[in-house]
């Protein structure tokens, strides 16, 4: 199962599913509010195996050693050769589904994401149908992704906005995108590399911020401070690569819980690696 991309959001009373830890969880479950939706997110939570993976996370970003970190070229040398193809795993072919796409995946999996959106895009195909139908008919359309009501809050205000204010003209700039309900940083980063090869900044998520930890290039715990060091040791030509590589090194043997370190080619390299 692999985890979602839509996590680490430090804005997140706005935005349900930011990936920090209990305080987050605390505050994301204060966001949806009542008992009952609680219970619900809680259980769609459970089944997508995030929390678990949540708190592995954050206890590999704890542990993670404070040495120098790895040789930023050497990595991004090895990184570009081992995951040539790495892009999102979530399914888009426009702007607002990317955007839609990665509210729905905070504390949820891409697999779940793409299984909801696959129909989701069928039904919303412009950003004006997704306020033209009431709220709960969305919340009943989006709920596995789990925390629905407040994603289907922010889905609809984002989608207002952008009809409303900006006219049905995407917003492509990191300073309007974070106007939008449900917008910080990750997702906006997320939407102008993806949806429009923009690099204002690095997606992090939750395999970032392990990962970033683990390799020693940074000391914090917080995404919008774990960004600002990757920003200043990452050229910036590789910013919206460095991401997508450290979430497929994250995936596939940087793992939370269990990291491969003697399977993984960066273990000469890695400050953290356990051989
Ligand atoms: S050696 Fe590889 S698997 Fe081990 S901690 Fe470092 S990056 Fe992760």
């Amino acid at each position: 199962m692999t985890r979602g991309s839509g996590t680490t959001e430090t804005k997140s009373g706005r935005e349900a599913g930011a990936e920090g830890g209990k305080k987050a969880d605390a505050k994301a479950a204060k966001a949806v509010g009542v008992k009952r939706g609680r219970k619900a997110d809680a259980k769609a939570v459970r089944e997508t195996g995030a929390k678990g993976g949540r708190e592995a996370d954050a206890k590999a970003v704890k542990e993670a050693v404070k040495k120098p970190g790895a040789n930023i070229h050497e990595l991004i040398s090895r990184l570009s050769e081992h995951y040539p193809d790495a892009r999102t795993a979530l399914d888009f072919t426009n702007p607002l589904e990317i955007l839609v796409a990665t509210i729905l995946s905070a504390q949820c999996t891409d697999e779940r994401v793409n299984i909801v959106t696959a129909k989701l895009f069928k039904k919303y195909r412009k950003a004006e149908d997704y306020y033209a139908v009431p709220q709960e008919e969305l919340e009943n359309d989006i709920r596995s992704t789990g925390f629905y009501r407040n994603k289907a809050k922010n889905i609809r205000g984002a989608t207002r906005m952008i009809v409303e204010r900006y006219k049905n003209s995407f917003p492509n700039m990191m300073e309007t995108l974070l106007e939008l309900p449900g917008v910080a940083r990750k997702t906006a980063n997320c939407v102008l590399s993806n949806a429009f090869g923009i690099a204002a900044g690095v997606v992090v998520d939750t395999h970032v911020l392990r990962l970033s930890a683990r390799l020693g290039l940074t000391h914090e715990e917080d995404a919008e401070k774990v960004e600002r060091d990757l920003m200043a040791q990452v050229p910036k030509e590789h910013w919206i690569h460095f991401s997508h590589w450290l979430i497929n090194h994250g995936r596939a043997i940087c793992k939370a819980r269990k990291p491969m370190c003697r399977e993984c080619f960066l273990n000469d390299i890695c400050p953290s690696a356990e051989l």
